[in-house]
């Protein structure tokens, strides 16, 4: 990343200050900042403003202006641009992937696949010549004949996570710009360097005019100020269920179009008929990947069958569990890479007294010293973890499985189905009808059959049901277009 006065950072020290990125100029905040940290080693990697709502109204003001002209832009030719970023993207993905390892923690491999996925997003974005088109009825009348059109909805702001920080921008940074919006990102304070390298690369393109794309660093005063701004009119937010449901009532109270998407507590089933080396491999990623950070990790395994079929399961789980290599994600041979910050292990550990001392079994510790950056946990496994405590239904986010004990597929639904989340839920099964009876009953937004991570590619749309998602429409796929579009209808009579 550039550390020039004109970059992202304000200074070429081993933690410089981030700029905003507004009207096409790098620009320092008014506010505080605070310090971002590889999660590995501790080296501090930047001081990150935590922009004021003065500092997002200049953000805002600069994509308002930059509207008119690029809305009148030929579709095609934003089309183009989002294309151009893509193949900046392609170029520099090896270097966003150690961006994201460094700043977030998670292997380099699995920053690969995130930037991937990032640059699918792009790919999808770019159909929109096809994707905008209207619809239109001729001679509803004698004379007269009716056409819908999509024009875009205006200023179009994002509020994303930590836990995927390059993905997840990409997720709306592409479709709203494609569909003639102008755009704000406001990434998470925790990781922000590469959303801040994404908007540099778009910036670099040349192909968005400035204020097309702005940036925005902060916490809550940055979101809260996007969110009461007059002339924001669309907000994309990922998040946790708390932050989800307040980002969606405020923005929806000034009138925004808003989707929020939200945290989960995702159950993964275990039917004793499942391929073994396949089940194994696909909870334990799932649980233990990314440190347990992802929205679609798995962190409940319910164990279907009798008590010897249960213990079968689990037996297989562990031996999986117990061959994971716990590390900085920098490392090739690391498969469980450390929480985002040292707090976020203290919080995950203190999560574990608490299942134990309400009667959860610990089959595997991962507790240990926390690693060189303070921020490692190991895969952990609570065994009997009963409904109604902390580790059965909410999210921990971190390298923590719950198994849950049930006799049939039938009480394995009914327990997934209490959940209030409804993000993603997969089963493992070699029964193409209990695969079947599954999909169909069960509540979640998004499914696996023998897959452990059940992630849309970006052709369709990605959200949950229930307290996992406020909104309507979903993030990628065609609902993006949706989303970004608003769509009008003209009725016309020339004689
Ligand atoms: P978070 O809610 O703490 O933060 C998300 C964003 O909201 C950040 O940009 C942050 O600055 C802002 N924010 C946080 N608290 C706020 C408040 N009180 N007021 C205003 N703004 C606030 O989430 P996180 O810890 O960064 O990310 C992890 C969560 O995101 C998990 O719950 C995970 O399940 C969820 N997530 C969901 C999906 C999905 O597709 N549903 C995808 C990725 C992550």
């Amino acid at each position: 990343m550039s550390t020039t006065q004109e970059g992202p950072a304000a200074s070429a020290t081993s933690a410089p200050t981030l700029r905003n990125h507004v009207g096409g100029e790098w620009v320092a905040a008014a506010g505080d900042s605070l310090e971002s940290r590889n999660p590995a080693t501790g080296e501090a990697l930047a001081q990150v403003p935590l922009s004021t709502a003065a500092d997002v109204d200049a953000a805002v003001r600069a994509a308002r202006a930059a509207f008119p002209g690029w809305r009148a832009t030929p579709v095609i030719e934003r089309a183009r641009a989002v294309l151009a970023l893509r193949e900046t993207l392609v170029r520099h993905r090896d270097e966003l992937a150690a961006i994201v390892t460094r700043d977030m923690g998670k292997t380099l491999a699995d920053a690969s696949g995130e930037v991937g996925r990032g640059i699918e997003s792009v790919e999808a974005a770019a159909a929109a010549p096809h994707l905008m088109k209207g619809e239109n009825l001729e001679g509803v009348a004698r004379g007269v004949d009716v056409e819908l059109v999509r024009q875009p909805v205006g200023v179009a702001a994002a509020i994303t996570p930590f836990n995927f920080p390059a993905m997840i921008p990409l997720w709306f940074l592409p479709y709203a710009v494609v569909c003639g919006n102008t755009f704000i990102l406001k990434p998470s304070e925790l990781d922000p360097l590469a959303g801040a390298r994404i908007v540099e690369l778009a910036q670099e393109t040349g192909a968005f005019p400035p204020g097309v794309i702005n940036l925005v660093h902060g916490a809550h005063d940055a979101v809260n100020g996007l969110l009461d701004h007059p002339e924001v009119d669309a907000v994309s937010f990922v998040g946790s269920a708390a932050t989800a449901r307040h980002v969606y009532r405020r923005a929806a109270d000034h009138g925004k179009r808003v989707q929020a998407l939200g945290g989960a507590k995702n159950s993964m089933v275990v039917m004793p008929d499942a391929d073994p080396a396949l089940m194994a491999g696909g909870v334990t990623s799932s649980a233990f990947g990314a440190a347990g950070q992802r929205c679609l990790a798995g962190s409940v395994a319910v164990l279907v069958g009798t008590e010897a079929e249960q213990d079968a399961s689990l037996a297989l789980i562990l031996e999986a569990a117990t061959t994971m290599r716990v590390g900085d994600g920098a490392d090739p041979l690391t498969d469980v890479c450390p929480l985002v910050t040292p707090a976020a292990r203290e919080r995950v550990e203190a999560d574990i007294d608490t299942a134990v001392g309400e009667g959860a079994e610990l089959v595997l510790d991962g507790r240990g010293d926390g690693g060189t950056g303070g921020a490692e946990v190991g895969p952990t496994i609570l065994d009997r973890v009963a409904p109604g405590t902390r580790a059965a239904d909410e999210e921990l986010f971190g390298p923590v499985l719950s198994l849950v004990r049930v006799p049939t597929l039938e009480a394995a639904l009914e327990r997934v189905n209490s959940s209030r989340y409804g993000n993603a839920s997969v089963i493992f099964t070699s029964s193409g009808p209990a695969a079947r009876e599954y999909r169909y009953g069960v509540q979640a937004g998004m499914v696996g059959v023998n897959v452990g991570v059940a992630a849309p590619v970006a052709w369709f749309p990605f959200a949950g049901w229930k307290d996992s998602f406020d909104g309507d429409l979903h993030a990628n796929g065609r609902d993006a277009f949706d989303f970004y579009t608003r769509r009008k209808v003209v009725t016309e009579r020339w004689s």
